[in-house]
């Protein structure tokens, strides 16, 4: 956990409840631009039989009344000034006639109305937000309301991210023949800022397993987690796997999705550690649906998971593998109702898929789906 000053908690989630030190509001004030009364003066009036009350002083909001209402008079009062002794009521500016020192009264208002009490919305040492919430704006403004300048929050994980690959060239590096962009770390960097967490680029390292485990073994020392990206699958260059394995409790799993088969995870030190396929749309996929809601879960959040919905497919569909198939979906909302399509060509190194894409659609294995059929979706934003 950690303290820190309230406006740079946003999005984070609290250690511990929180109790307001004083009511809200503070003292009895009124709801309207108006005239304190004591409502059983002006019980009778109306339209065509005004009452008539001599007015005493107007308070602005933020100063104190000087004069007690008693019987037949009335104080001008804003919203959000202190109610004067003796009144017990607030009629709105709207139902009077002002005339110079004199106000006429053109409705009844009961005990109470148009009066903010003292304590009302918040009581002394009530608890106004709980452990685990996490503040969004609306917590920002009651932990302000209640004078709360310094928050103590789950502290954000942060989190290294690696890129492995021989053929991986930095931006602005001119591309000699067989390299390609290293576009995962980006993408990564994106998705670990998106679930609230510390991005911590340590860049690119090629295929080597000595250079990968001091790599990887800087990044323990800075980091809360790691995500590494490349080099889980089979190939014969794939070092990822042994480093991991002679640095920590690892296990690599072949998850029956698609994109995103090969995959590792376990702990280094203690710390958790992610590694992601190389393929572009699998990196990025497979964050979303296992690295993005463990993150979440280290920053403290309860919601980890984005919401399932239905949707309604505009075009036939197969999924001829015996795997989950998460298609990329330009998903539409008519109504009560959701439409998805896909984005067209699914391979996982067609980032163009996911570029187009607003959300995903899980398309169960060796499906054969029809027009107009339903499959589970989620938004990707
Ligand atoms: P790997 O998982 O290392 O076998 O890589 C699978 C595929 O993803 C290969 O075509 C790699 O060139 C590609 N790839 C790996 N890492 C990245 C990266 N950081 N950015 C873009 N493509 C990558
Ligand atoms: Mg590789």
């Amino acid at each position: 956990i950690e303290r820190k000053p309230l406006l740079d908690t946003l999005g984070q989630v609290l250690a511990q409840d929180v109790r307001a030190p004083e009511p809200i509001p503070p003292f009895d004030n009124s709801a309207m631009d108006g005239y304190a009364v004591r409502a059983h003066d002006v019980a009778q009036a109306s339209k065509t039989s005004p009452v008539t009350l001599k007015i005493l002083e107007s308070i602005p909001a933020g100063y104190v009344p000087t004069r007690s209402v008693g019987p037949a008079r009335a104080t001008r009062i804003m919203t959000g000034a202190m109610m004067p002794e003796g009144a017990d009521a607030v009629v709105r500016v709207e139902d009077t006639r002002s005339e110079g020192e004199h106000v006429d009264i053109l409705a009844p208002v009961a005990v109470s109305e148009n009066v903010r009490r003292a304590g009302e919305s918040v009581s002394r040492e009530q608890c106004v937000l709980t452990k685990g919430t996490c503040i969004r704006p609306q917590e920002l403004a009651m932990l302000a309301s209640i004078n709360c300048s310094e928050v103590t929050v789950i502290r954000r994980p942060i989190v290294a991210i690696v890129s492995t690959g021989d053929e991986l060239t930095p931006l602005g590096e001119p591309l000699e023949p067989g390299k390609i962009r290293d576009s995962n770390r980006y993408g990564i960097y994106g998705q670990v800022a998106e679930a609230k967490a510390i991005p911590l680029d340590l860049g690119i390292v090629k295929d080597d397993a000595d250079a990968l485990e001091r790599k990887l073994a800087e990044a323990m020392q800075q980091a809360d987690a790691l995500i590494t990206s490349g080099g889980v699958s089979v190939g014969d260059y794939d070092v990822v796997k042994e480093v991991l394995l002679r640095m920590g409790e690892i296990n690599f799993w072949r998850v029956a999705m698609k994109p995103g088969k090969p995959q590792a995870y376990g702990f280094i030190q203690g710390k958790p550690v992610f590694g992601l396929p190389g393929n572009p749309v699998s990196s990025l996929i497979v964050f979303e649906l296992f690295v993005r809601p463990a993150l979440l879960k280290m920053g403290g959040d309860t919601q980890l998971f984005r919401p399932i919905f239905s949707a309604q497919l505009r075009h036939d569909l197969i999924n001829d593998t015996n795997r989950l198939n998460f298609m990329r979906a330009i998903i539409t909302q008519e109504g009560d109702r959701f439409f998805a399509s896909t984005t067209g060509p699914q391979s996982s190194g067609n980032l163009h898929s996911l570029v187009l894409a607003n959300g995903l659609i899980h398309v169960p294995p060796n499906a054969h789906l029809k027009q107009d059929e339903h499959v589970q979706a989620q938004w990707l934003e």
